[in-house]
């Protein structure tokens, strides 16, 4: 099943690839996302993503709950995974850490750690 474009305007830009319809009675229609896969794979370019988030994106925020206190960063929510490279005789050598943005401490991770997304030394929010 192909995915069409969430754009509330996508049928109105006038391109080839929009047109439809026997000649002489051509209409524009909704772009497929197709490979494209702006925001998250809903819309066919930056541009309809636009217009979606200026006619919908206010309700959306309010729907998803909107934020009423600032956040801070402390040092529990600030630790951050990171990965250098560098060569060794040839050989492409990985070194993955955590860092903490707020206090700069670092602390080293396994790459299994690094890439777990559910693995993290974050306790706060
Ligand atoms: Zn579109």
């Amino acid at each position: 099943m192909t995915k069409l474009c969430q754009g509330p305007s996508c049928h109105m830009y006038d391109t080839t690839d929009r047109k439809r319809g026997p000649k002489g009675n051509k209409r524009n229609i909704t772009r497929s996302v197709g490979g494209r896969g702006y925001g998250n794979g809903d819309f066919c370019t930056l541009g309809c993503q636009d217009d979606w988030w200026k006619e919908h994106g206010t309700r959306a925020v309010d729907y998803i709950g909107r934020l009423r206190e600032p956040k801070a960063m402390t040092p529990e929510n600030s630790w951050t995974k990171r990965q250098t490279y560098s060569w060794e005789r040839d050989e492409h050598v990985s070194t993955y850490y955590y860092r903490n943005i707020c206090t700069n401490e670092e602390r080293p991770l396994t790459e299994s750690q690094y890439n777990d997304s559910t693995y993290t030394l974050n306790t706060g929010e």
